[in-house]
């Protein structure tokens, strides 16, 4: 039987091996782990950095996710929503900034219906051609189908956890919801979609092992895309002000640090060497000024510029102080391009999609 191999043969790492890479603080060790990360980046995806223009197109929401200053219960924020023609000027930034994809994210937002969003993918496709990724929560199968009949090319749902009992506490279900996002991530694949997926580092209540379990979910669901972030304490939800917490062992705590998130950006290169895995916003929040370099030397391959419009940009507050709010779109692509060059890497051109090399074997 003729079976499919990745060019890189990489032997997979073990639960126990993750573990302790996860554990490790020698300096002189942790620089092997970057180096190997980095070498299987180039190797895989290559030296060419892809931007995509990220426009965050509601900040409504009707979950209640208990570490996301969006939640339908946080009341001190003021609400928006962007119209089409908004959205439209934003994807003619994008070609006019050089950029292959757009990623159109926002809170779980009801009144984003399937028309308005069908339409808008439609006439984003038509006027532009960029690839357009979807980030809009757990919608329903049906949207989702018609969302890919209009053109849309990728989804980015984030499991957070593979936690199931950290996850269920920290995100609530909504009622009449019939699928989780593990199923909903394998639909979207079925769907034709590439699919993103990822966590966020450092949940109260999040242990090590749980993390080397996300990190081998990512590898058995061959994600296309995978994000991964520190979590940023928001004072005004549940798990940000302390009203919420799960109380484990301090030792299996893992720290919501700078270090650990880049442990897992290059882990998660090394078990998935083709993913298309970038260096965050929330990473750049924690580290201004080279958080993002460092993403990208450590496995990562890819950043997202913000093209929101001004006027919604700090509106968007998922987490407190992020990074890069009070740039225009032309500064922050501008920022990032002289950042990936003065690491020596290249800024990639077209949509930079998930690029599966395999050769046949026997
Ligand atoms: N509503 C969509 C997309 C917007 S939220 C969704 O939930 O998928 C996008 C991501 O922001 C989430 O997946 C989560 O990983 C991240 N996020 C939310 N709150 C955060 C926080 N306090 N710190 C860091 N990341 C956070
Ligand atoms: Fe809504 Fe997404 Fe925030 Fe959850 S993480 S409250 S779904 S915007």
């Amino acid at each position: 039987m003729m079976m499919c191999k990745p060019i890189s043969i990489q032997e997979p790492l073990t639960r126990d091996e993750l573990l302790d890479w996860l554990r490790e603080e020698d300096e002189a060790r942790l620089s092997q782990l970057w180096a190997r990360a980095d070498a299987v980046r180039a190797e895989n995806v290559g030296d060419q950095v892809h931007l995509r223009g990220l426009v965050e197109i509601s900040n409504h929401c009707r979950r209640r996710c208990m570490y996301c200053g969006l939640r339908s219960e946080n009341r001190r924020i003021t609400r928006y929503r962007m119209t089409l023609g908004e959205v439209l000027a934003c994807a003619h930034r994008a070609v006019a900034l050089g950029y292959g994809t757009l990623v159109l994210q926002g809170g779980e937002d009801a009144e984003l219906n399937v028309e308005f969003i069908a339409d808008m993918v439609h006439q984003i496709k038509q006027e532009t051609g960029l690839a357009v990724t979807l980030s809009l929560g757990e919608r329903a199968p049906e949207e989702l189908a018609a969302w890919k009949s209009a053109g849309a090319d990728r989804y980015l749902l984030r499991f957070e956890t593979s936690d199931k009992d950290l996850y269920r506490m920290i995100h609530p279900a909504r009622p009449g919801q019939t699928l989780e996002r593990i199923e909903l991530l394998r639909s979207l694949q079925r769907l034709g979609y590439e699919a993103g997926s990822g966590i966020m580092v450092g949940i109260p209540g999040q242990t090590y092992e749980s993390v080397a379990d996300d990190i081998l979910l990512f590898r058995e669901l061959d994600l296309d895309m995978i994000g991964i972030g520190p979590y940023i304490p928001h004072p005004h939800t549940p798990l940000g002000s302390g009203e919420w917490r799960r109380d484990i062992d301090r030792a299996d705590q893992v720290p919501g640090s700078e270090r650990m998130v880049y442990k897992a950006i290059a882990l998660a290169r090394l078990m998935c060497p083709q993913a298309n895995i970038p260096a965050t916003t929330a990473l750049a929040t924690i580290n201004r000024r080279n958080g993002r370099e460092l993403g990208l030397m450590r496995g990562a391959n890819v950043v997202m510029p913000n093209l929101t419009p001004p006027k919604y940009r700090a509106l968007y507050e998922i987490y407190p102080d992020k990074a890069c709010v009070n740039e225009t779109a032309e500064e922050c692509g501008g920022c990032l391009r002289r950042r990936i060059q003065s690491i020596g890497r290249s800024v990639g051109m077209g949509p930079g999609g998930r690029n599966r090399r395999r050769v046949e074997v026997s």
